[in-house]
Protein backbone atom coordinates (compact mmCIF):
# COMPACT_ATOMS: atom_id res chain seq x y z
CA UNK A 1 0.00 0.00 0.00
CA UNK A 2 1.09 3.77 -1.13
CA UNK A 3 0.82 6.79 0.48
CA UNK A 4 0.59 10.37 -0.79
CA UNK A 5 -0.12 13.63 0.59
CA UNK A 6 -3.57 15.49 0.81
CA UNK A 7 -1.73 18.27 -0.91
CA UNK A 8 -0.34 16.32 -3.67
CA UNK A 9 3.48 17.34 -2.88
CA UNK A 10 5.21 14.14 -1.91
CA UNK A 11 6.10 10.94 -4.25
CA UNK A 12 4.08 7.78 -2.77
CA UNK A 13 5.67 6.04 0.16
CA UNK A 14 4.98 2.82 2.17
CA UNK A 15 3.03 2.51 5.41
CA UNK A 16 6.40 2.25 7.75
CA UNK A 17 7.24 5.74 6.28
CA UNK A 18 3.89 7.51 6.22
CA UNK A 19 3.65 6.25 10.38
CA UNK A 20 6.89 7.79 11.05
CA UNK A 21 6.64 11.34 8.40
CA UNK A 22 3.28 11.68 10.55
CA UNK A 23 2.69 15.07 8.62
CA UNK A 24 3.41 15.24 4.89
CA UNK A 25 6.72 17.11 4.47
CA UNK A 26 4.21 19.33 2.33
CA UNK A 27 1.94 20.15 5.32
CA UNK A 28 -0.60 17.92 4.24
CA UNK A 29 -2.21 14.65 5.55
CA UNK A 30 -0.99 11.20 4.31
CA UNK A 31 -3.78 8.95 2.95
CA UNK A 32 -3.60 6.00 1.16
CA UNK A 33 -3.72 6.52 -2.95
CA UNK A 34 -6.09 3.58 -3.03
CA UNK A 35 -9.01 2.18 -0.42
CA UNK A 36 -8.97 -1.82 -0.27
CA UNK A 37 -12.66 -3.13 -0.95
CA UNK A 38 -14.59 -5.58 1.45
CA UNK A 39 -16.67 -7.53 -0.31
CA UNK A 40 -20.24 -9.57 1.44
CA UNK A 41 -18.00 -12.75 1.54
CA UNK A 42 -14.72 -10.91 3.33
CA UNK A 43 -17.78 -9.08 5.79
CA UNK A 44 -18.84 -12.47 6.45
CA UNK A 45 -15.77 -14.26 7.49
CA UNK A 46 -14.77 -11.41 9.44
CA UNK A 47 -18.02 -11.50 11.60
CA UNK A 48 -17.15 -14.02 14.16
CA UNK A 49 -13.71 -12.58 14.52
CA UNK A 50 -12.22 -11.16 18.10
CA UNK A 51 -11.16 -8.05 18.24
CA UNK A 52 -7.45 -8.47 18.44
CA UNK A 53 -7.98 -11.00 14.77
CA UNK A 54 -10.55 -8.53 13.02
CA UNK A 55 -7.76 -6.01 13.66
CA UNK A 56 -5.49 -7.85 11.78
CA UNK A 57 -7.73 -8.47 8.72
CA UNK A 58 -9.16 -4.91 8.61
CA UNK A 59 -5.12 -3.14 9.00
CA UNK A 60 -3.27 -5.99 6.84
CA UNK A 61 -3.68 -4.59 3.24
CA UNK A 62 -2.88 -0.83 4.80
CA UNK A 63 0.23 -2.12 5.64
CA UNK A 64 1.00 -4.24 3.05
CA UNK A 65 4.51 -5.98 2.49
CA UNK A 66 6.26 -3.34 5.23
CA UNK A 67 5.64 -5.65 7.91
CA UNK A 68 5.13 -9.53 8.07
CA UNK A 69 1.91 -11.10 9.13
CA UNK A 70 3.13 -12.77 12.32
CA UNK A 71 4.99 -9.39 13.20
CA UNK A 72 1.56 -7.45 12.84
CA UNK A 73 -0.87 -9.72 14.79
CA UNK A 74 2.30 -9.39 17.39
CA UNK A 75 1.98 -6.04 17.26
CA UNK A 76 -1.83 -5.99 17.25
CA UNK A 77 -1.71 -8.73 20.35
CA UNK A 78 0.50 -6.71 22.83
CA UNK A 79 -1.58 -3.57 22.36
CA UNK A 80 -4.94 -4.70 23.18
CA UNK A 81 -3.47 -6.44 26.11
CA UNK A 82 -3.10 -3.95 28.31
CA UNK A 83 -6.91 -3.20 27.64
CA UNK A 84 -9.49 -4.33 30.74
CA UNK A 85 -12.05 -5.91 28.61
CA UNK A 86 -11.56 -9.48 27.08
CA UNK A 87 -13.63 -7.88 23.61
CA UNK A 88 -11.64 -4.84 24.15
CA UNK A 89 -14.67 -2.18 22.73
CA UNK A 90 -17.32 -4.06 23.44
CA UNK A 91 -20.90 -3.00 23.33
CA UNK A 92 -23.63 -2.57 26.08
CA UNK A 93 -27.47 -1.89 25.72
CA UNK A 94 -28.31 1.08 28.24
CA UNK A 95 -32.26 0.86 27.81
CA UNK A 96 -32.58 0.31 23.63
CA UNK A 97 -29.61 1.88 23.07
CA UNK A 98 -26.77 0.08 22.09
CA UNK A 99 -22.89 1.86 23.71
CA UNK A 100 -19.83 1.14 21.89
CA UNK A 101 -17.49 1.13 25.06
CA UNK A 102 -14.12 2.59 24.10
CA UNK A 103 -12.62 3.76 27.29
CA UNK A 104 -11.18 -0.13 28.72
CA UNK A 105 -7.72 0.83 27.72
CA UNK A 106 -4.76 2.07 30.94
CA UNK A 107 -6.07 5.74 30.69
CA UNK A 108 -10.12 4.88 30.56
CA UNK A 109 -10.28 7.60 27.24
CA UNK A 110 -10.54 5.99 23.96
CA UNK A 111 -7.33 7.20 22.55
CA UNK A 112 -5.75 4.44 23.86
CA UNK A 113 -6.97 1.87 21.14
CA UNK A 114 -4.86 3.96 18.74
CA UNK A 115 -1.97 4.95 20.80
CA UNK A 116 -1.28 1.67 22.44
CA UNK A 117 -1.05 0.80 19.12
CA UNK A 118 1.10 3.42 17.89
CA UNK A 119 3.53 3.01 20.39
CA UNK A 120 4.20 -0.09 19.54
CA UNK A 121 4.39 0.40 15.99
CA UNK A 122 6.76 3.19 16.61
CA UNK A 123 9.06 1.11 19.10
CA UNK A 124 9.16 -2.39 16.26
CA UNK A 125 9.86 -0.02 13.38
CA UNK A 126 12.91 2.03 14.92
CA UNK A 127 14.39 -1.47 16.28
CA UNK A 128 14.34 -3.06 12.85
CA UNK A 129 15.14 0.12 10.35
CA UNK A 130 17.74 1.98 13.28
CA UNK A 131 16.95 5.76 14.59
CA UNK A 132 15.57 6.93 17.60
CA UNK A 133 12.36 9.48 18.36
CA UNK A 134 11.57 11.96 20.84
CA UNK A 135 7.94 13.00 20.98
CA UNK A 136 7.26 16.20 21.88
CA UNK A 137 3.69 17.70 22.69
CA UNK A 138 1.65 19.69 24.40
CA UNK A 139 -1.49 18.88 26.04
CA UNK A 140 -4.77 20.08 27.93
CA UNK A 141 -6.01 16.28 28.81
CA UNK A 142 -6.85 13.25 27.42
CA UNK A 143 -4.06 13.12 24.60
CA UNK A 144 -1.27 13.50 27.11
CA UNK A 145 -1.55 10.62 28.81
CA UNK A 146 -2.99 8.08 26.57
CA UNK A 147 0.15 8.94 24.43
CA UNK A 148 2.56 8.81 27.87
CA UNK A 149 0.80 5.36 28.30
CA UNK A 150 1.64 4.14 24.61
CA UNK A 151 5.36 4.80 25.04
CA UNK A 152 6.32 4.40 28.13
CA UNK A 153 9.43 2.25 28.82
CA UNK A 154 10.29 1.96 24.53
CA UNK A 155 13.22 1.65 23.43
CA UNK A 156 14.34 4.29 21.19
CA UNK A 157 11.70 6.94 22.17
CA UNK A 158 11.20 9.35 24.68
CA UNK A 159 8.34 11.74 25.36
CA UNK A 160 8.11 15.87 26.64
CA UNK A 161 5.18 16.29 27.65
CA UNK A 162 4.13 19.61 28.12
CA UNK A 163 0.88 20.72 30.03
CA UNK A 164 0.00 24.22 31.60
CA UNK A 165 0.70 24.00 35.34
CA UNK A 166 -2.68 23.80 37.72
CA UNK A 167 -4.94 24.29 34.72
CA UNK A 168 -5.90 20.79 34.18
CA UNK A 169 -8.06 18.37 35.68
CA UNK A 170 -5.89 16.97 39.14
CA UNK A 171 -6.94 12.91 38.03
CA UNK A 172 -5.45 13.71 34.11
CA UNK A 173 -2.35 15.23 35.55
CA UNK A 174 -1.85 12.59 37.82
CA UNK A 175 -2.22 9.97 34.92
CA UNK A 176 0.83 11.88 33.77
CA UNK A 177 2.99 12.46 36.58
CA UNK A 178 2.79 9.31 38.08
CA UNK A 179 4.51 8.09 35.21
CA UNK A 180 7.80 7.42 36.38
CA UNK A 181 9.83 5.44 33.44
CA UNK A 182 12.93 6.81 32.74
CA UNK A 183 11.65 7.85 29.19
CA UNK A 184 8.74 9.71 30.23
CA UNK A 185 9.39 13.84 30.48
CA UNK A 186 5.83 15.44 32.29
CA UNK A 187 6.66 19.19 31.96
CA UNK A 188 4.26 21.27 33.64
CA UNK A 189 4.75 24.92 32.06
CA UNK A 190 4.04 28.05 33.73
CA UNK A 191 1.44 29.57 31.31
CA UNK A 192 -1.44 28.82 29.59
CA UNK A 193 -2.10 25.34 27.42
CA UNK A 194 -1.66 27.89 24.28
CA UNK A 195 1.65 28.92 25.56
CA UNK A 196 2.53 25.43 26.15
CA UNK A 197 1.64 24.55 22.67
CA UNK A 198 3.38 27.73 21.02
CA UNK A 199 6.76 26.22 22.56
CA UNK A 200 5.75 22.86 20.91
CA UNK A 201 5.58 24.69 17.65
CA UNK A 202 8.54 26.97 17.82
CA UNK A 203 10.71 23.82 18.53
CA UNK A 204 9.34 21.90 15.75
CA UNK A 205 9.52 25.14 13.42
CA UNK A 206 13.27 25.21 14.40
CA UNK A 207 14.09 22.53 11.86
CA UNK A 208 17.91 21.91 12.47
CA UNK A 209 16.90 21.19 16.49
CA UNK A 210 14.18 19.11 14.98
CA UNK A 211 16.34 16.94 12.90
CA UNK A 212 19.00 16.94 15.65
CA UNK A 213 16.65 15.54 18.33
CA UNK A 214 14.55 13.82 15.80
CA UNK A 215 11.59 14.96 17.23
CA UNK A 216 8.65 13.60 16.62
CA UNK A 217 4.38 14.04 17.17
CA UNK A 218 1.49 11.73 18.10
CA UNK A 219 -1.10 13.74 16.90
CA UNK A 220 -4.14 12.73 15.83
CA UNK A 221 -3.02 13.32 12.12
CA UNK A 222 -1.13 10.13 12.13
CA UNK A 223 -2.03 7.55 9.50
CA UNK A 224 -1.53 4.54 11.75
CA UNK A 225 -4.17 6.37 14.66
CA UNK A 226 -7.07 6.07 11.95
CA UNK A 227 -6.22 2.93 10.93
CA UNK A 228 -6.48 1.69 14.57
CA UNK A 229 -9.88 3.34 14.89
CA UNK A 230 -11.10 1.98 11.55
CA UNK A 231 -11.60 -1.14 13.81
CA UNK A 232 -13.92 -0.84 15.94
CA UNK A 233 -16.22 0.37 13.40
CA UNK A 234 -16.17 -3.14 11.48
CA UNK A 235 -16.12 -4.86 15.07
CA UNK A 236 -19.64 -3.31 16.31
CA UNK A 237 -21.09 -3.68 12.38
CA UNK A 238 -20.50 -7.44 13.03
CA UNK A 239 -21.72 -7.69 16.29
CA UNK A 240 -24.58 -6.12 15.22
CA UNK A 241 -25.63 -7.67 12.54
CA UNK A 242 -24.85 -11.41 13.20
CA UNK A 243 -22.26 -11.01 9.72
CA UNK A 244 -25.39 -10.28 7.53
CA UNK A 245 -23.86 -7.63 5.05
CA UNK A 246 -27.55 -6.27 4.12
CA UNK A 247 -27.55 -5.49 7.95
CA UNK A 248 -26.08 -1.21 8.00
CA UNK A 249 -25.44 -0.01 11.39
CA UNK A 250 -25.40 3.66 12.03
CA UNK A 251 -22.80 5.95 14.42
CA UNK A 252 -23.09 8.74 16.46
CA UNK A 253 -19.64 10.48 16.78
CA UNK A 254 -18.41 12.93 19.63
CA UNK A 255 -16.10 14.56 17.37
CA UNK A 256 -13.48 17.09 18.13
CA UNK A 257 -10.48 16.43 15.45
CA UNK A 258 -12.60 14.80 13.37
CA UNK A 259 -10.26 11.79 13.50
CA UNK A 260 -12.58 9.10 15.05
CA UNK A 261 -15.58 9.29 12.41
CA UNK A 262 -13.47 9.74 9.77
CA UNK A 263 -12.21 6.47 10.42
CA UNK A 264 -16.05 5.51 10.38
CA UNK A 265 -16.05 7.44 7.04
CA UNK A 266 -13.46 5.37 5.45
CA UNK A 267 -14.70 2.01 6.81
CA UNK A 268 -17.84 3.12 5.36
CA UNK A 269 -15.95 3.86 1.81
CA UNK A 270 -14.54 0.25 1.63
CA UNK A 271 -17.83 -1.19 2.07
CA UNK A 272 -18.72 -1.80 5.53
CA UNK A 273 -22.62 -1.59 5.75
CA UNK A 274 -22.93 1.61 7.51
CA UNK A 275 -25.53 3.68 7.32
CA UNK A 276 -25.45 6.87 8.59
CA UNK A 277 -22.27 8.66 10.41
CA UNK A 278 -23.76 11.25 12.71
CA UNK A 279 -20.93 14.30 13.48
CA UNK A 280 -21.78 15.56 17.42
CA UNK A 281 -19.88 18.41 18.36
CA UNK A 282 -20.68 20.41 21.76
CA UNK A 283 -20.92 24.41 21.41
CA UNK A 284 -17.81 24.09 19.30
CA UNK A 285 -19.52 23.18 15.98
CA UNK A 286 -17.37 24.48 12.98
CA UNK A 287 -17.89 20.46 11.70
CA UNK A 288 -21.93 21.32 12.07
CA UNK A 289 -22.05 24.39 10.50
CA UNK A 290 -19.89 23.03 7.31
CA UNK A 291 -22.39 20.05 6.91
CA UNK A 292 -25.12 22.49 7.15
CA UNK A 293 -23.62 25.45 5.10
CA UNK A 294 -20.84 23.76 2.47
CA UNK A 295 -18.59 26.82 4.55
CA UNK A 296 -15.80 25.89 7.01
CA UNK A 297 -15.40 28.76 9.02
CA UNK A 298 -12.89 29.25 12.10
CA UNK A 299 -14.63 30.72 14.95
CA UNK A 300 -13.75 31.11 18.18
CA UNK A 301 -13.02 28.68 20.91
CA UNK A 302 -15.71 27.85 23.92
CA UNK A 303 -14.78 26.03 26.96
CA UNK A 304 -17.73 23.41 27.53
CA UNK A 305 -17.89 20.52 29.62
CA UNK A 306 -16.39 18.04 27.12
CA UNK A 307 -13.07 19.34 26.78
CA UNK A 308 -11.68 17.04 24.64
CA UNK A 309 -13.92 18.33 22.08
CA UNK A 310 -13.07 22.19 22.58
CA UNK A 311 -11.31 22.49 19.24
CA UNK A 312 -12.02 25.03 16.19
CA UNK A 313 -9.98 23.74 13.58
CA UNK A 314 -10.62 20.16 13.14
CA UNK A 315 -6.99 18.66 11.84
CA UNK A 316 -8.51 15.70 10.33
CA UNK A 317 -11.18 17.38 7.77
CA UNK A 318 -8.40 18.05 5.06
CA UNK A 319 -8.60 14.48 4.73
CA UNK A 320 -12.41 14.39 4.16
CA UNK A 321 -11.75 17.29 1.91
CA UNK A 322 -9.65 15.20 0.07
CA UNK A 323 -12.07 12.52 -0.49
CA UNK A 324 -14.70 14.52 -1.60
CA UNK A 325 -13.00 16.18 -4.22
CA UNK A 326 -12.33 12.62 -5.49
CA UNK A 327 -8.63 12.56 -4.53
CA UNK A 328 -8.28 15.98 -6.04
CA UNK A 329 -4.86 17.23 -4.14
CA UNK A 330 -4.71 20.29 -6.59
CA UNK A 331 -8.82 21.32 -5.75
CA UNK A 332 -7.53 20.36 -1.56
CA UNK A 333 -4.28 22.65 -1.94
CA UNK A 334 -6.62 25.53 -3.54
CA UNK A 335 -9.14 25.41 -0.41
CA UNK A 336 -6.59 25.37 2.40
CA UNK A 337 -4.86 28.41 0.86
CA UNK A 338 -8.49 30.22 1.03
CA UNK A 339 -8.81 29.49 4.87
CA UNK A 340 -5.16 30.14 5.47
CA UNK A 341 -5.98 33.55 3.91
CA UNK A 342 -9.57 34.08 4.57
CA UNK A 343 -10.20 32.08 7.44
CA UNK A 344 -13.26 30.37 6.05
CA UNK A 345 -13.54 28.15 2.73
CA UNK A 346 -16.85 27.18 1.14
CA UNK A 347 -17.12 23.63 -0.96
CA UNK A 348 -19.38 23.78 -4.34
CA UNK A 349 -23.03 22.77 -4.22
CA UNK A 350 -22.47 19.62 -5.58
CA UNK A 351 -20.32 18.74 -2.66
CA UNK A 352 -22.20 19.94 -0.11
CA UNK A 353 -24.63 17.78 -1.15
CA UNK A 354 -22.42 14.86 -1.04
CA UNK A 355 -21.20 15.91 2.63
CA UNK A 356 -24.53 16.20 3.32
CA UNK A 357 -25.34 12.88 2.09
CA UNK A 358 -22.06 11.55 4.13
CA UNK A 359 -22.64 12.71 7.90
CA UNK A 360 -25.61 14.13 9.43
CA UNK A 361 -24.13 16.55 11.98
CA UNK A 362 -25.97 18.43 15.44
CA UNK A 363 -24.25 20.66 17.97
CA UNK A 364 -24.81 19.51 21.51
CA UNK A 365 -25.49 22.43 24.35
CA UNK A 366 -23.76 22.20 27.76
CA UNK A 367 -27.49 22.17 29.11
CA UNK A 368 -28.11 20.10 27.33
CA UNK A 369 -25.26 17.45 28.10
CA UNK A 370 -26.28 17.75 31.30
CA UNK A 371 -30.02 16.90 30.75
CA UNK A 372 -28.61 13.61 28.44
CA UNK A 373 -26.39 12.37 31.57
CA UNK A 374 -29.56 12.92 33.96
CA UNK A 375 -31.96 11.02 31.98
CA UNK A 376 -29.93 8.31 30.82
CA UNK A 377 -28.79 7.78 34.65
CA UNK A 378 -32.45 8.01 35.46
CA UNK A 379 -33.97 5.83 32.86
CA UNK A 380 -31.15 2.61 33.43
CA UNK A 381 -28.43 3.69 35.87
CA UNK A 382 -25.41 4.03 33.48
CA UNK A 383 -23.33 6.86 33.75
CA UNK A 384 -22.65 8.55 30.22
CA UNK A 385 -19.34 11.08 29.91
CA UNK A 386 -19.83 14.59 29.14
CA UNK A 387 -18.40 13.44 25.48
CA UNK A 388 -20.65 10.44 25.20
CA UNK A 389 -23.68 11.95 26.36
CA UNK A 390 -23.04 14.42 23.28
CA UNK A 391 -23.09 11.60 21.07
CA UNK A 392 -26.32 9.84 22.56
CA UNK A 393 -27.92 13.32 22.81
CA UNK A 394 -26.91 13.49 19.07
CA UNK A 395 -28.64 10.36 18.25
CA UNK A 396 -31.89 11.25 19.22
CA UNK A 397 -34.52 8.72 18.84
CA UNK A 398 -32.42 7.08 16.29
CA UNK A 399 -31.27 3.56 16.59
CA UNK A 400 -27.23 4.54 16.15
CA UNK A 401 -24.74 2.89 18.33
CA UNK A 402 -23.34 5.56 19.97
CA UNK A 403 -19.39 5.91 20.50
CA UNK A 404 -18.17 5.88 24.33
CA UNK A 405 -14.97 8.06 23.90
CA UNK A 406 -14.36 8.11 28.29
CA UNK A 407 -14.82 6.79 31.01
CA UNK A 408 -17.00 9.32 33.06
CA UNK A 409 -14.67 9.14 35.99
CA UNK A 410 -12.63 11.40 34.06
CA UNK A 411 -14.88 14.09 34.20
CA UNK A 412 -16.21 14.07 37.51
CA UNK A 413 -16.98 17.57 37.86
CA UNK A 414 -19.63 17.23 34.71
CA UNK A 415 -21.31 14.29 36.51
CA UNK A 416 -21.86 15.81 39.72
CA UNK A 417 -23.42 18.63 38.25
CA UNK A 418 -25.71 16.37 36.12
CA UNK A 419 -26.54 13.92 38.89
CA UNK A 420 -24.88 15.46 42.41
CA UNK A 421 -22.39 12.28 42.79
CA UNK A 422 -19.44 10.94 41.26
CA UNK A 423 -18.86 8.14 38.62
CA UNK A 424 -17.37 5.46 40.39
CA UNK A 425 -13.66 4.97 39.83
CA UNK A 426 -12.39 2.18 37.30
CA UNK A 427 -9.70 -0.01 38.31
CA UNK A 428 -7.06 1.99 35.84
CA UNK A 429 -8.12 5.30 38.04
CA UNK A 430 -8.04 3.96 41.63
CA UNK A 431 -5.49 4.74 43.99
CA UNK A 432 -3.98 7.37 41.39
CA UNK A 433 -3.79 10.13 43.45
CA UNK A 434 -1.86 8.30 45.93
CA UNK A 435 0.84 7.36 43.40
CA UNK A 436 4.49 8.83 43.84
CA UNK A 437 5.03 11.28 40.68
CA UNK A 438 7.53 13.03 38.70
CA UNK A 439 7.22 16.47 36.77
CA UNK A 440 9.72 19.39 35.74
CA UNK A 441 8.14 22.57 36.09
CA UNK A 442 9.49 25.19 33.62
CA UNK A 443 9.27 28.73 32.30
CA UNK A 444 6.80 28.92 29.48
CA UNK A 445 9.98 29.67 26.93
CA UNK A 446 11.15 27.61 23.93
CA UNK A 447 14.44 28.35 25.02
CA UNK A 448 14.26 26.89 28.35
CA UNK A 449 12.50 23.71 26.64
CA UNK A 450 14.92 23.19 24.08
CA UNK A 451 17.55 23.28 26.90
CA UNK A 452 16.08 21.24 29.06
CA UNK A 453 15.26 18.64 25.98
CA UNK A 454 19.37 18.77 24.90
CA UNK A 455 20.48 18.20 28.48
CA UNK A 456 18.29 15.17 28.92
CA UNK A 457 19.14 13.57 25.85
CA UNK A 458 22.68 14.11 26.04
CA UNK A 459 22.28 11.77 29.38
CA UNK A 460 20.70 9.11 27.98
CA UNK A 461 22.38 8.87 24.46
C1 LIG B 1 -10.19 13.15 21.68
C2 LIG B 1 -11.54 12.90 22.23
C3 LIG B 1 -12.70 13.11 21.45
C4 LIG B 1 -12.67 13.65 20.03
O1 LIG B 1 -12.12 12.76 19.09
P1 LIG B 1 -11.62 13.30 17.67
O2 LIG B 1 -10.97 12.14 17.02
O3 LIG B 1 -10.67 14.42 17.98
O4 LIG B 1 -12.81 13.77 16.91
C5 LIG B 1 -13.93 12.82 22.04
N1 LIG B 1 -14.02 12.39 23.31
C6 LIG B 1 -12.93 12.19 24.09
C7 LIG B 1 -13.11 11.73 25.49
C8 LIG B 1 -11.65 12.43 23.58
O5 LIG B 1 -10.57 12.24 24.36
Amino acid sequence: MQYSSTRGGIAPVGFAEAVLMGLASDGGLLVPTQLPRVDAATLRDWSGLRFEDLALEVMAPFVGGDIPRDELRTLIDDSYATFTHPEVTPIVGVGDRRILELFHGPTAAFKDVALQFLGNLFEYLLARDGGELNICGATSGDTGSAAIYGVRGKARISIFMLHPKGRISPIQERQMTSVLDANVHNIAVRGSFDDAQRIVKELFNDLPFKSEFSLGAVNSINWARILAQMVYYVFAWARCSGGDPEHRVSFAVPTGNFGDVFAGYLAKRMGVPIDRLIIATNRNDILTRFVDTGVYAVGEVFQTLSPAMDIQIASNFERYLYFLHDEDAGRVRALLETLQTTGRLEVETAHHERARADFDAVAVSDAETLEQIRQTYAASGYILCPHTAVGVKAAGSGDAICLATAHPAKFNEAIRLAIGCDAPLPPVLQGLMDLPTRCLELDAGADTLKAHIRETLRDTR
